[in-house]
């Protein structure tokens, strides 16, 4: 039988240099584009918990004078945990998610 070669390996030293980008570029880069569905706010459900403010991963609730105003659809990435987080009004919820219309 012949002998079986097997190719050797890069050592780590010996491969290319990867890329990285800078911290901080969800600020930059408006990720709101990657977005299937939007969260929708009903004011009229809404008891002004900030439940959303507090679970969105994305700071994309937007917040003034401590009320809840809406979502910020630049970065919102559609995630719906600030729908299953917010209690709404006797048991209507104060957020609802729509397929994005592209
Ligand atoms: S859908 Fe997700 S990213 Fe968008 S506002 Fe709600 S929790 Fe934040
Ligand atoms: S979680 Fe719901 S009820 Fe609470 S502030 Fe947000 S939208 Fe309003």
């Amino acid at each position: 039988m012949g002998e079986i070669k097997v190719a050797r390996k890069k050592g780590w030293k010996e491969l290319p240099e990867g890329d990285y980008l800078e911290p901080g570029s969800a600020a930059v880069f408006e990720t709101g584009d990657w977005r299937s569905e939007r969260p929708v706010w009903i004011p009229e459900n809404c008891i002004q918990c900030l439940f959303c403010w507090v679970y969105c991963p994305d700071s994309s609730v937007k917040v003034k004078d401590s009320l809840m105003t809406g979502f910020d659809y630049k970065h919102c990435k559609g995630c719906g945990i600030c729908v299953t987080e917010c209690p709404g009004k006797k048991g209507n919820k104060a957020i609802k998610m729509e397929a994005e219309k592209k």
